[in-house]
């Protein structure tokens, strides 16, 4: 196929010299749009204005410039059908071999700040439509859809000599259906309000180091970081299981969570910032070597003293005070995080298989009212507190879990075991094992109790009230344990599975 006609209709004019410039070499009949036209002419170079094939001026502010039979008709029909061939005769439809199209840049203008009338304006229309005219019919015809593509385009013309084969422009067409997509998913993105196609981000390694990694996203939108390295794929993991904790905890009262490997290690509210944290880091002390610590107050003189003497990897922070910032900063490799408020996305993705699993986040929080005691016994105003602060901690912790607390503070909990009753004993050696004292202490779980085992062993522990979802075909068996040994127990109806 040789290129004999090319329709040139560019938004950013930048590099486009040379292939005007070859192109007319060549012996190519030029078309172009109104700019673009402007543009080949101060080159000194000849062009057909678009509106000599249209027979229409650009109306409606440029809207529509090229939508028309004549262009289009160019672009698709097929050179090898003699209706086809025959009909463009007809017609007075002359042949486009190759159409070169820059879009409107309608990300940067959403990101520049622009007007809803002005970012609307830069949806693409025509020329949208002719990378795909020109991508469909690469059997007779080569579309160049990117900027980033002139280089390359550039050689092949030198190199063919104007006759690009099949495969390079099946290739091409490939690229522009790539573009076309990306360019519709980012105003699908714009109009549901949710961020458009990720940056990539590449991480030093993956979860290890001989796995290789990259973040999509855009995390200084989120946070500044005001001392330290880069983080890595696990902190990010961290990050983001600290963030959603602590977004449970948002009502000003002040809270410090201490996360390991995704799981709190320690978590607790309190009348001041201090007193979170060092009861936080009372709970479990080993675990919090190497954590990352989350609070939803501004971080003080007094807390930065205590974090000082902590190895953790990060602390995030809604606000530092001056002082507090300098003192945390005398550790070099410690990162430090301002969180900004900036919304989240609903969904979770994950990819598993060869598909992708999507769901809702689980933005479900039972509060006491949503409370259905089952046992003779009520929980006490201090063991409801102490319920709903363990439910909190339970749905952010991975399952199997098992969570004892009392009112505003985490005493332990089993994590990710494999069964409830392994959870449940997990939780109790912890909080032996540092010092705790189980007797009155709560007790959340983020399934039902598929037997009575687990109240059972609580119950001998000194737990003296109980969460759960219900729902088991043996809940009157645990009910049945509560009511023997003046437990209380309380369902919500509501599972917080974490996998
Ligand atoms: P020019 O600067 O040459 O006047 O316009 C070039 C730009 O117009 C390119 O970004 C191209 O994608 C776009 N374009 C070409 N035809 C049409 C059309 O019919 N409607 C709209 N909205 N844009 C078009």
């Amino acid at each position: 196929m040789k290129i004999s006609a090319a329709l040139l209709s560019v938004y950013y004019k930048d590099g486009l010299e040379p292939i005007v410039r070859l192109l007319y070499e060549q012996g190519v009949t030029l078309y172009s749009t109104g700019g673009t036209q402007t543009f080949i002419e101060q080159l000194g170079v000849p062009v057909t204005p678009v509106e000599s094939l249209t027979g229409y001026p650009s109306i409606f502010g440029g809207r529509v410039k090229t939508l028309h039979p004549a262009v289009f008709g160019g672009i698709l029909y097929r050179r090898d059908n003699e209706g086809d061939i025959d009909q463009a005769q007809q017609h007075n439809i002359p042949a486009i071999d190759m159409t070169v199209v820059d879009l409107y840049p309608f990300e940067e203008t959403v990101a520049s700040g622009a007007s809803a009338d002005e970012i609307i304006e830069k949806i693409d229309i025509g020329g949208i439509s002719l990378i795909r005219a020109g991508a469909k019919n690469f059997q007779d015809s080569l579309i160049v859809s990117s900027r980033n593509q002139y280089a390359d385009v550039l050689r092949i013309l030198t190199e063919t000599n104007g006759q690009p084969d099949l495969d390079t422009r099946r290739r091409y067409a490939m690229e522009a259906f790539a573009t076309t997509s990306h360019y519709d998913t980012a105003i699908h993105a714009y109009f549901t309000g949710t961020s458009a196609t990720p940056k990539a981000n590449a991480l030093r390694y993956g979860e290890n180091p001989h796995q290789q990694a990259t973040f999509y996203g855009d995390l200084d939108a989120m946070f500044d970081k005001l001392h330290g390295k880069e983080l890595s794929f696990n902190n990010l993991v961290d990050v983001d299981a600290c963030v959603g904790l602590i977004d449970e905890f948002a009502s000003g009262v002040p809270t410090y969570a201490i996360i390991k490997h995704t799981n709190a290690c320690g978590i607790a509210s309190a009348p001041t910032a201090k007193e979170a944290y060092d009861k936080a880091l009372a709970c479990d002390p080993v675990s919090a070597f190497g954590g990352v610590v989350i609070t939803n107050v501004p971080v003080d003189l007094a807390v930065a003293e205590e974090l000082n003497k902590l190895f953790m990897e990060i602390l995030i922070a809604p606000a530092y005070a001056p002082e507090a910032l300098e003192l945390l900063k005398s550790k070099k490799n410690r990162i430090l995080l301002l969180r900004k408020p900036v919304e989240l996305p609903t969904k979770l993705v994950k990819t598993i298989l060869n598909g992708t699993l999507e769901q809702d986040k689980d933005n479900v929080t039972e509060t006491a009212d949503q409370f259905t005691a089952v046992t003779d016994k009520a929980p006490t105003t201090s063991e409801l507190r102490a319920l709903e602060f363990a439910l909190k901690v339970c749905k952010h912790t991975k399952s199997n879990t098992i969570i004892l607390a009392r009112e505003d503070v985490l005493l332990a909990s089993g994590v990710g075991q494999t069964s409830r009753v392994d959870a449940l004993r997990q939780a109790i050696d912890k909080a032996h094992a540092f010092g705790f004292d189980l007797q009155g202490s709560v007790m959340a779980s983020d399934a039902f109790f598929p037997f009575p085992d687990c109240v059972e062993i609580a119950g001998q522990a000194g737990i003296t009230a109980v969460v759960q979802p219900g729902g088991s075909i043996r809940d009157k068996d645990s009910i049945e344990y509560c009511n023997q040994h003046g437990m209380a127990m309380v369902t919500t109806g509501v599972r917080h599975f974490k996998h």
